[in-house]
């Protein structure tokens, strides 16, 4: 499953482009974790206004009591209260997602399922990802936001509901949409300043060019054009990383999963599985599937996996898994099973964030964007791909005096004026402190 989030403006903005009352966009009612030790936790009943929906977190999770807020290093927590873009990254940048934690003294079950279930999703061990992302995912969903944690799905496959009403609009704009022709280099002019952007099989002039490709895509596309850029660009390029591989597991099962089972489940401490959904409560391709047999659609996701190098072990990890987090799928026969396998997702390492790429690059004419482009702003993931999207377009449209996109996000700064108060002070040394 892939989480539309409430606080992805941009993103919505495009789907609406072609979809304007976002009706293919179906709303799931909770974001419900569990780990593998009994305890789960759930967002929906939580207050959505800041910052009582950081606090009514911690009242309503069990696995987050007032004797551990107690045990909290406020000092240390303190700047979770005001997190500023793109200042986090200043002070938060150098240190690891799971030190910052073990510094706050967050509860360890509290650690397991919101946080770790945060950082996975950069597809990263906490101990890897920059403390600055963790840090800037708490602002977005509970203290910079009014949202919470609640999120939209697909109502069919991801070609129907999305990529072909976008590449039909593309087309009724005139535009040449080629998916499956890779591009191998791309070439500065120097007569018009535009580029030729080169394929297997040809060479075509553009005035100007957005690459928007995943990490290890641009680091080839980069190395295979070397008159692109400064060495210093360059290298920051090459020294993009990609995250360690990830699967995700389709099963048909001959049989539904019990009634009150969510569309989604986010799963800690069950041997690297992430995640499961039960696509037929939500996706109409496999909820026809499902009526038509009797059976059920269930997905199992793994990030950042690091056990066996053996592919066949891990699907049979995840397996094995989904048969404890829902008992009843022992039974069930396997009518159909499909893996993908890959490592094409950024990884944001602690340190990393001053060498990462911006979407302005050293040629005027070309503009990056995706996921692993530096962009000052409070998104990430998908909203990240698309809001630097925006940017990377109106930069260029900028040179025909064209204004592009208008953009929103969640407020670069804590929203709650007592609590920036509160924040600033423990920022301020203690009276008597050597400077
Ligand atoms: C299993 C999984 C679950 C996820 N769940 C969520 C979620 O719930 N919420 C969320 O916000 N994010 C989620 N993400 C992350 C999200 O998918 C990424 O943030 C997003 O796809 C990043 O977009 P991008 O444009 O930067 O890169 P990509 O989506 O990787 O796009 C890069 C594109 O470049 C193309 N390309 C590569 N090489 C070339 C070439 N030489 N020439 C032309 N094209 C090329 C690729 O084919 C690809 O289409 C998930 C990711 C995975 C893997």
């Amino acid at each position: 499953m892939t989480t539309f989030f409430r606080q992805y403006y941009n993103l919505r903005g495009l789907l609406r482009r072609t979809d304007p009352g976002l009706d293919r966009l179906h709303p799931l009612p909770d974001y419900p974790l569990r780990h593998s030790g009994g305890l789960t936790d759930s967002f929906a009943r939580v207050p959505r206004t800041p910052p009582l929906s950081a606090l009514g977190f911690v009242a309503l999770s069990p696995t987050f009591g007032w004797r551990d807020l107690a045990a909290m290093d406020a000092r240390a927590a303190l700047p979770l209260l005001d997190v500023r873009v793109p200042e986090v990254y200043e002070r938060f940048d150098t240190v690891s997602a799971s030190r910052f934690l073990e510094g706050v003294r967050f509860p360890e079950a509290a650690h397991h399922l919101a946080f770790e279930v945060f950082s996975r999703s950069f597809f990263a061990d906490p101990r890897e990802l920059s403390a600055a992302e963790l840090i800037l995912m708490f602002h977005i969903y509970f203290l910079g936001s009014a949202e919470g944690l609640l999120f939209d799905v697909p109502d069919e496959p991801f070609p129907q509901a999305l990529w072909e009403p976008l590449g039909d609009y593309l087309r009724r704009l005139g535009a040449d949409v080629r998916t499956g022709t890779p591009v191998r280099a791309v070439h500065p002019e120097t007569d018009d300043g535009g580029v030729t952007v080169r394929t297997d099989t040809a060479a075509h002039r553009h005035d100007a060019a957005v690459l928007a490709l995943d990490p290890g895509a641009l680091r080839a596309l980069v190395a295979g054009s070397p008159r692109l850029g400064t060495p210093a660009w360059r290298a920051g390029i090459g020294a993009l990383r990609t995250a360690p591989p990830f699967l995700v597991s389709r099963l048909w099962l001959d049989r539904p999963v019990r009634a009150d089972r969510p569309g989604f489940l986010g799963t800690s401490g069950y041997d690297g599985l992430d995640n499961v959904s039960v696509l037929d409560r939500y996706e109409g391709e496999a909820a026809r599937w499902a009526a038509r047999t009797g059976g059920s659609v269930v997905e199992l996701h793994a990030y950042a996996v690091t056990g066996p190098a053996d592919r066949r072990e891990t699907q049979d990890r995840l397996l094995a898994a989904l048969h404890r987090v829902y008992p009843e799928t022992r039974q069930a026969r396997i009518v159909d099973a499909r893996h993908a396998w890959h490592a094409d997702c950024p990884l944001f390492p602690v340190g990393g964030h001053t060498r990462r790429p911006t979407v302005a690059t050293p040629h005027p004419r070309v503009t990056l964007a995706g996921d692993a482009i530096r962009c000052d702003l409070p998104v990430a993931l998908m909203e990240r791909a698309a809001t630097t999207g925006f940017l990377a377009a109106g930069l260029l449209l900028a040179a025909w005096g064209v204004r592009g996109q208008v953009l929103w996000t969640v407020p670069r700064t804590g929203r709650s004026p007592v609590l920036r108060a509160l924040s600033a002070a423990a920022r301020r040394p203690a009276a008597g402190s050597v400077r």
